[in-house]
């Protein structure tokens, strides 16, 4: 079975879209794995909804779409992202806002539990350093887990004598071992982080126990032609572009 492993598609049509064609090239998939912030900072929210809906998919929720419903407030949110969500939530139909309301926190798959920030604190946490990774390798039972939030693609990985290790995912990891337990970041589909605008994502191929991560480019002046029309602010529209 493939999985492709996305996240933060922070509703960015043009590059959801440019990873599914992606994927179709490399031979299709069989379910998403979506691991939340589907809508935030981008121009086509409920359009993003419909298409993630659209296919054969599990999703967890994220702090963009929790914030979007109001299950949390925006105080924590910088100024330009909190903007983006109050706009966002104009654009959420009825049937957008109870599938966001009904997305769960955690969900587990095979060897994997999938999350949002992390397993001990799935809002809200960004995994970034081999120390936080450390102390949430107690806070899952599966062998593996997957997380977005960062938007920086990662593989934080501890072997048999508890040393945890951190590094930037590569196009292949291969997961057949039998002791190392590992802690994966797709990267940001929407809103790639790491210096590189291209959108991130992964896939999971369970037979050659290997995860393969890839980069795609998409039309980045469509997204931000879109956000110009619909007066989303100017830092979310040129971040894009340098992959910040
Ligand atoms: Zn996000």
């Amino acid at each position: 079975m493939r999985y492709a492993l996305v996240s933060d598609i922070h509703a960015n049509l043009a590059a959801f879209k440019a990873v599914l064609e992606d994927l179709e090239a490399k031979g299709g998939f069989d379910e998403i794995w979506c691991l939340g912030d589907i809508v935030g900072y981008g121009p086509e929210p409920h359009a993003c909804i419909e298409l993630l809906l659209s296919q054969n998919y599990i999703c967890v929720a994220g702090n963009h779409d929790w914030a979007a419903i109001g299950k949390i407030d925006t105080l924590d949110f910088n100024p330009d992202a909190a903007r983006a969500c109050q706009w966002t939530a104009q654009q959420l139909g009825v049937g957008d806002m109870d599938w966001l309301r009904g997305l769960p926190l955690q969900l587990e798959r095979a060897d994997f539990t999938l999350v949002h920030g992390s397993p001990r604190e799935p809002i809200w946490e960004y995994l970034l350093s081999a120390v936080d990774a450390r102390d949430n390798f107690a806070c899952f039972d599966t062998k593996f887990c997957l997380v977005g939030h960062s938007h920086v693609p990662l593989v934080f990985r501890r072997d048999k004598a508890g040393q945890c290790i951190l590094g930037r995912l590569s196009d292949k990891v291969n997961v057949a071992s039998d002791s190392d337990r590992l802690i994966i970041n797709p990267g940001g589909v929407g809103q790639p982080r790491d210096g590189d605008p291209r959108a991130s994502y992964a896939v999971y191929d369970s037979s050659a126990q290997t995860i393969y991560h890839y980069r795609v480019d998409y039309d980045i002046a469509v997204t931000q032609s879109r956000m110009m029309e619909c007066q989303l602010p100017l830092s979310l529209i040129l971040r894009l572009s340098y992959g910040y």
